[in-house]
């Protein structure tokens, strides 16, 4: 059987003993299940940095040319940029047809400790790392780019035979970690049941019921902008139908539902990015990490989706120009925002401080957030995905033509 359809299985059997089993097996399921799943998400995140640092060098040196690397990074950049800001059009547009939390009134105790977001400056400092050790060792994934993008540049200015035999080693790494990557997919099912069985168990009926109007906009855009966009970034300049596209990207996409994480599932979409898109290695190694991290057009969804919901709840009417004002802070906000669980509610805090929309509302997100983070991060990763078909397609035809 595909291993795809197995993950499917798993995560529908999660759901059904989560709704089945209920609150009481909660303690039960914590102590027995979680940690198995904790086990298998630890086992995929031990690749991050390996198979980034290893892959983007390899990449880079095989690329040669620093302004093909140049050209390669606007155009990307650029792609993520737009399709971030067209997300959170889109989480305007459905919460705006669906009006969720009209009517709806604040709990009394409606409190949340929210972390503080970076500044975008302070986010453009920490991309430089002061000490690239210290930086991989928390698995931070921009100032490892970074550094490995100057030890690709290094590689190539020292050229010969010596930087041949960095080259061979690094190749080797790379492919050792793929390797690695297989085997831990083996067993995912096993993983992804354990992850979400406590996930559905914990959220039943009761806690999401109040609040469907709010996932149902979550759900409803992430398949309006997966279908929308990713279909014609993948069929216009992508090479790919939207079926081979989405059908290339299932394991990397449930893997991501399950774990909440881009950064998480990375080594995974790396894989299938390669293996089944055909995206050649330099493009994947680089489009991918910096993807991980920069563009988020789920969270960009969910922040349309939220504020206007906000904004319903407390009986604000946003302007114009408060919503222009959204995309803007959204769209930048999701260069910093780390590819990790919880992460949108921290930008989604930074958007509506920047619109003086209240902070309270964020309480009645968070009780629903592992949700909604769900759909966040499915639609994360497949956006990047489907720019690394846009580049590796459009590359090759520059490369023809030049
Ligand atoms: N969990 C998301 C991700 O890893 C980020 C977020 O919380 O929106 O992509």
């Amino acid at each position: 059987m595909h291993l795809s359809i197995k993950i499917f299985i798993a995560l529908v059997l999660s759901v059904i003993f989560g709704l089945v089993t209920g609150p009481d097996a909660v303690p039960f399921i914590k102590w027995w299940i979680a940690p198995i799943g904790t086990m298998f998400i630890n086992l995929i995140k031990m690749m991050i940095v390996p198979v980034v640092f290893s892959s983007l060098i390899v990449g880079m040196t095989s690329i040669g040319d620093t302004n093909k690397l140049g050209r390669i990074g606007i155009k990307t950049v650029a792609i993520y940029l737009v399709t971030t800001a067209i997300a959170i059009l889109i989480g305007f547009a459905v919460a705006g047809l669906l009006h969720p939390g009209v009517g709806m009134s604040l709990p009394t105790d409606a409190a949340v400790k929210v972390k503080e977001a970076p500044s975008i400056m302070q986010v453009f400092v920490a991309m430089i790392p002061a000490n690239p050790i210290a930086s991989m060792a928390k698995a931070d994934i921009l100032p490892t780019i970074v550094f490995a993008l100057f030890v690709g540049v290094g590689i190539i200015q020292v050229g010969g035979k010596r930087a041949q035999q960095l080259i061979s080693f690094f190749d080797a790494c790379a492919e050792v970690c793929y390797k690695i990557i297989n085997m831990i997919m083996q067993i995912s099912p096993i993983g992804v049941f354990c992850l979400l069985l406590p996930v559905v168990a914990e959220n039943g009926p009761s806690v999401l019921l109040p609040l469907l109007s709010v996932i149902a906009c979550m759900a409803i855009g992430s398949v309006i902008h997966a279908v929308g966009v990713y279909s014609t970034l993948a069929r216009v300049w992508g090479g790919h139908s939207p079926m081979k596209f989405f059908s290339g990207m299932s394991e990397a996409m449930m893997i991501a539902f399950t774990t909440c994480s881009s950064a998480g599932t990375l080594p995974v979409n790396m894989k299938n990015v390669q293996e089944k898109l055909g995206v050649s290695r330099e493009v994947t190694s680089f489009v991918l990490p910096l993807g991980a991290t920069i563009n988020m057009d789920g969270t960009s969804v969910y922040m349309g989706v939220c504020s206007l919901f906000i904004a319903n709840v407390f009986g604000i009417d946003l302007s114009f120009g408060q919503m222009a004002m959204i995309v803007l802070t959204g769209t930048l906000a999701s260069i910093g925002t780390a590819g990790v669980p919880g992460a949108g509610l921290i930008m989604l805090a930074m958007v509506l401080q920047s619109v003086g929309l209240p902070l309270e509302g964020l309480a009645l997100v968070a009780g629903i957030d592992r949700v909604l983070d769900m759909f966040r991060t499915c639609l994360n990763i497949t956006g990047d995905a489907a720019v690394a078909c846009v580049i590796n397609e459009t590359e090759k035809k520059y490369n023809q033509a030049a």
